[in-house]
């Protein structure tokens, strides 16, 4: 199995990255955004519950969306390995996660870090709040709270998976293929050690 985790701030790239990412590598794909927004559409109580955390671009209970990552996770018995995508956010979800791949024989074996500033984040942000019907991304406030919370709770990742030699960053910024190239590179040479 082949477990990475896309890490980064809110408007790095991940989603984007990811969906190129899974064509090439045949991984599935789990985001944990995602999974929230699809039960806000299908109105059931966990969206609701998820809704006015994300609207605020606060953080959905750690107990809630841990329990939600391990149900996706055997959704996929079959899958080669997986592409996280906005999970872990905290220190638990990280801790959750590797009891929970352990316990599956498995682990991360690498997390990428996509490297933005955080003006540009904010303008892509912004941009896709355009498009999107994403409410989180319509209003500049709740964008930088986003951005906060990702400095306050979320950052201190990049340490936990550095204990573990599992952490690597590239350069988020660029051409979307020159970025994809940056990550296939770091991925091919795990597959070359495996
Ligand atoms: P994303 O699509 O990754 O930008 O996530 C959108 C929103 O969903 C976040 O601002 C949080 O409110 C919520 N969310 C997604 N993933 C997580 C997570 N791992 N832990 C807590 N909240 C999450």
């Amino acid at each position: 199995m082949l477990n990475i985790v896309l890490f980064g701030p809110p408007g790095a790239g991940k989603g984007t990255q990811s969906a190129k990412l899974i064509e090439k590598y045949k991984l599935v794909h789990l985001s944990t955004g995602d999974v929230f927004r699809a039960n806000i559409k299908g109105n059931t109580e966990l969206g609701k519950l998820a809704k006015s955390y994300m609207d605020a671009g606060n953080l959905v209970p750690d107990e809630v969306t841990i329990r939600l990552l391990e149900s996706e996770v055997d959704k996929n018995p079959d899958a080669k390995g997986f592409i996280f995508d906005g999970f872990p956010r905290t220190r638990a979800q990280a801790e959750a996660l590797d009891t929970f791949l352990a316990g599956r024989d498995t682990t991360i074996h690498q997390m990428i870090a996509l490297n933005v500033p955080e003006e540009e984040l904010v303008k892509r942000l912004l941009e896709r709040g355009k498009e999107s019907d994403r409410p989180d991304d319509k209003d500049e406030n709740i964008i930088r709270n986003r951005i906060k919370v990702y400095n306050e709770q979320t950052a201190i990742l990049a340490d936990y998976y550095s204990s573990q030699n599992k952490y690597v960053s590239v350069e988020g910024v660029g051409k979307v293929k020159a970025i994809f190239d940056r990550l296939s590179y770091v991925i091919d040479s795990l597959n070359a050690k495996s």
